[in-house]
């Protein structure tokens, strides 16, 4: 059986490897404790809260992954979240937005453990470096252990990241340095009583703010604690990116009140986490990219669709194309 290393076990390495284990040896490695990469959920064990502080939601308009869709809503590892969306603009009423949506269940990472059930996976582990030598991609990590050699190398990470470990002499280093991702600051806030608000979830406007949800709206979660995820903007969090969390919390409160033009409730925990490589600027509409004289591909959501959907779909093409190749 061939040998495949796949770094990162996000959202596209994940679909990637499941695929692929059925016809190769599959390992993958991730620098986090956990898998899921940015379809990420932050549990706090004092006050017994979870937060999914990247991905809020996905949609699913392709046909492919909707037959995926069908099968995770069956075995309940994804429920439809039915919160009332509305969109936010100064002096106007909140306006309804009514696209059908899903969450992972009970919290966003359940996806990403779901589809790692059975796969090898090596947390914990940061690539440095990737090397192809002449008995096939050899890996090395932060902390100098070796792996390999593998027959194929799927990386996953952030173009930023991958021109990092691949090097100068990257076949696809054109591309990955033509990519920019927008960083977003998120907060994450437990109120002692339910924010006085009619709606769930909003997409703000003229506001530091982007994005404000009840995460304890969406199915699975607990409904009796009242927890809040705070999304700023590409923009604002470009401005802010060098600044302490400390430092975001009270302003991006300050935000959600004046967006929300509510009096908040008395808050019993609130932080501040950055997320550096948040979403692709101009994501490639390609799927995924193969470099055939070096076995080398990569996949994620910048290749497609900067989104959940496009994380699945683009590491579902690329086992795709392999598994045909390969056969
Ligand atoms: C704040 C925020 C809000 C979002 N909201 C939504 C939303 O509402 N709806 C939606 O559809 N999408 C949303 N997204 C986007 C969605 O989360 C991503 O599109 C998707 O999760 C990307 O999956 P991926 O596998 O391509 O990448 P990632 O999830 O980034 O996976 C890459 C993995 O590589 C690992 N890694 C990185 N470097 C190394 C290394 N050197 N060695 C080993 N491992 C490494 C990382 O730990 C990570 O697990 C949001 C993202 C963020 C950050």
């Amino acid at each position: 059986m061939q040998r495949v290393a796949i770094i990162g076990a996000g959202i596209s390495g994940l679909m990637c490897a499941r695929l692929l284990s059925s016809q190769f040896e599959v390992t993958l490695f991730d620098k986090s404790r956990g898998v899921s990469g940015r379809m990420a959920t932050r549990r706090v064990d004092e006050f017994d809260i979870a937060f999914d502080h990247g991905a809020q939601y996905f949609t699913i308009r392709s046909e492919a992954m909707q037959t995926w869709l069908d099968q995770w809503l069956e075995s309940n590892v994804v429920a439809r979240w039915n919160g009332n969306v509305v969109v936010l603009r100064p002096g106007m009423p909140p306006e309804q937005e009514p696209t059908v949506r899903y969450v992972a269940n009970p919290a966003m990472n359940a996806l990403g453990k779901h589809l790692a059930k059975g796969q090898s996976i090596e947390t914990n582990t940061q690539i440095s470096q990737a090397e192809k030598t002449s008995g096939g991609w050899m890996l090395s990590t932060t902390e100098d252990v070796q792996h390999g050699p593998f027959d194929l190398l799927i990386s996953t990470v952030p173009p930023t990241q991958a021109l990092d470990i691949l090097g100068e002499v990257s076949p696809l280093r054109e591309v990955l340095l033509a990519q920019e991702f927008d960083p977003c600051w998120a907060t994450l806030v437990y109120f002692a009583e339910p924010v006085p608000i009619s709606y769930d979830a909003a997409f703000v406007h003229e506001n530091p703010l982007r994005w404000i949800c009840r995460n304890n709206s969406k199915p699975g979660r607990n409904s009796e604690k009242e927890c809040w995820v705070l999304h700023a903007s590409g923009d604002w969090s470009n401005e802010y990116q060098e600044r302490a969390s400390d430092e975001i919390t009270p302003r991006l409160l300050k935000a959600f009140t004046e967006a929300t033009g509510c009096q908040l409730p008395e808050i019993r925990y609130a932080t501040s986490h950055h997320w550096r490589f948040s979403a692709p600027k101009t994501p490639l509409e390609r799927s995924f990219l193969w470099d055939e004289t070096s076995q080398l591909g990569i996949c994620g959501d910048w290749c497609s669709g900067a989104r959940v959907e496009g994380a699945l779909f683009s590491g579902y093409s690329l086992a795709s194309q392999l598994l045909e190749q390969f056969r």
